[in-house]
């Protein structure tokens, strides 16, 4: 139920869990994070609050990383436990992803991607996305923000998501269409968060996605925001927070 993302020179996961805490507000019953090192990527994730994912991490990451997501899940398909918590990987292991919101139409999907040697560990819809947009960019052999456009076209529902690929770790793609997002644009660093509250002590310029929309965040280049169904480009619109 919350988004947080970091793209930058910092240690992204300070920044993560304290906006974490920021978002507890909007209701979760799990946590997880995902942290990227550009050598080996570290996912810790629990049902519970994000104290007890502080706590967990305290022993399962032990590298820093300046990339990451983290995430608050409110479940909807899949009972709250740690396994259907997110971040969520795809089969490679190369893509990971967090999500809000409900894929309606996650089980035809999922068919189709058992029937083409697909595996899940978890009962999510989320998980269904990422395998999806992993098929997508192999077959298609698409860059990651053109596989998840296509993706997210082949996709009945609700979201917000945001996801990298560990092999381009430059970058990440977040789309939304029915939940909230926002990016905060700092100097050579990036943020994203369900609301600004995570990012606000960084930065004060922000972008706020609207449905429909997804963007490219890669360092060292502009923002680039596309609308999902046509691919037209549409001009950030980088506003100052007065607060
Ligand atoms: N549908 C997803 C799940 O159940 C995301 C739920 C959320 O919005 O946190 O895992």
């Amino acid at each position: 139920c919350g988004i947080v993302g970091y793209l930058g020179n910092r240690e992204a996961y300070p920044i993560i869990i304290e906006g974490l805490k920021r978002l507890e507000y909007r209701g979760y019953d799990s946590a997880g994070v995902a942290i990227y090192d550009g050598s080996s990527l570290k996912v810790s994730k629990t049902k519970g609050k994000v104290a007890d994912l502080e706590q967990r991490v305290e022993s399962e990451i032990s590298s820093n990383g300046n990339l990451g997501i983290g995430h608050t899940r409110w479940a909807t398909h899949g009972v709250p436990n740690d396994i259907n918590s997110h971040p969520h990987t795809s089969n490679s292991g190369n893509l990971v992803i967090i999500h809000n919101g409900i894929i309606e139409n996650y089980e035809s999907l999922k068919k189709e991607l058992i029937s083409r040697g697909y595996t899940f560990e978890s009962d999510t819809d989320t998980e269904v996305l990422v395998n999806l947009i992993e098929d997508v960019k192999l077959k298609e052999q698409v860059k990651l923000g053109k596989a998840v456009q296509i993706a997210l076209n082949q996709v009945i529902g609700a979201y917000a998501i945001a996801v990298f690929d560990k092999t381009q770790s430059d970058e990440i793609v977040i789309a939304r269409l029915g939940s909230p997002l926002a990016i905060g644009v700092g100097e050579n660093e990036f943020f994203i968060a369900s609301d600004a509250s995570p990012f606000l002590e960084y930065t004060k310029n922000a972008i706020y996605l609207e449905d429909e929309e997804m963007a490219i965040i890669r360092l060292n280049k502009d923002v680039k925001i596309r609308k999902i169904k046509d691919d037209s480009l549409v001009d950030p619109y980088i506003q100052e927070l007065q607060i």
